[in-house]
């Protein structure tokens, strides 16, 4: 019986195959991409630019703001750019309004800025460097998100993507609290994506493997240890910038408007997760 009440809905509603092209312009959308003057940020703000988005982009010294800035106005996409460390309140609030007033409103925020002034046995961790890590690669990109979100109410919804990493699924050697933190982020996007739900607002991660930038250049420097880590991948070449630019404008887009809660890795197949 139930197979004959499937057959008889599949005759009177038919699955098409008629779904409409994507348009995954954002045209018309502003977006703020934090830590954005070099590597990940920068790429990402370039990809979202150049789909039309209007980007803010920042970091914490003027002269990498200026040079972004002028990059990506060479390549003809819409920028402003400020100052803001975002550990620092003041900057944060300072960045929200620089987008609201110069840029009518917020669609998209891309929260990028990470730390991590420590390498070694986790025992050796301080008080110090947990709360730098955690206030900078934790509790800024939860708080502003709380600051960003009345304006994407404003909008109608939005779009916020945290930067995560293969670290917070399988902790790297010499680096636990900078793993812990970036775990702490997956647990971020799951808690927050349920209640921002109602506003229209999607939350995604994104969890780049090794990907080449000055950040990660001790992983990848020496050619004996970048060749360890290549073992480790499928697609036999280190990642770049751009690989993570791209999902993280498709997650922003409306291609991928059934998405919220999740954690895409970019890993070119390191192994972290079920
Ligand atoms: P990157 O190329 O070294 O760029 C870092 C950017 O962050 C710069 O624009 C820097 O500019 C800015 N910055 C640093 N501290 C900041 C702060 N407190 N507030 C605001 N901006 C700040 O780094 P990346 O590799 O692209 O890293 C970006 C993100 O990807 C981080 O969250 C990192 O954990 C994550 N990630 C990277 C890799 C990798 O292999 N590269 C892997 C997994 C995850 P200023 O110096 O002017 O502030």
């Amino acid at each position: 019986r139930l197979l004959c009440l499937l057959e008889q809905c599949l005759i009177a509603s038919p699955i098409s195959g008629g779904r409409m092209m994507s348009n995954t312009s954002l045209s018309g959308k502003v977006a703020i991409v934090t830590a954005s003057t070099d590597g990940i940020g920068l790429a990402a703000a370039q990809a979202l630019g150049k789909r039309g988005a209007h980007v803010v982009v920042s970091s914490r010294r003027q002269a990498n703001v200026d040079k972004a800035v002028s990059l990506l106005r060479n390549e003809n996409i819409e920028v402003i750019g400020t100052t803001c460390n975002v550990g620092n309140r003041e900057d944060r609030e300072r960045l929200v309004n620089m987008a609201v007033e110069q840029c009518g409103g917020i669609d998209i925020l891309v929260s990028n800025a990470a730390v991590n002034p420590f390498f070694g046995n986790i025992l050796e961790s301080t008080d110090e460097v947990w709360s730098k890590i955690l206030d900078v690669n934790v509790k800024a990109a939860f708080l502003l998100t709380k600051q960003v979100f009345p304006h994407m109410v404003k909008r109608g919804g939005g779009s916020v993507v945290f930067v995560s990493s293969v670290a917070g699924y399988q902790p790297m050697q010499g680096l636990g609290p900078y793993s812990v933190s970036k775990t702490a982020l997956l647990g971020l996007t799951q808690a927050l994506a349920p209640e921002l739900a109602q506003s229209n607002i999607r939350v995604n991660c994104v969890a780049p493997g090794i990907i080449k930038t000055r950040f990660s250049a001790a992983l990848w420097q020496s050619e004996e240890v970048a060749n360890e880590f290549l073992k480790l991948l499928s697609i036999k070449r280190l990642g770049m910038p751009e690989d993570i630019g791209g999902v993280i404008t498709f997650l922003c887009s409306e291609d991928a408007s059934y998405i919220t809660g999740e954690t895409i890795t970019v890993t070119g197949g390191m192994n972290c997760r079920l």
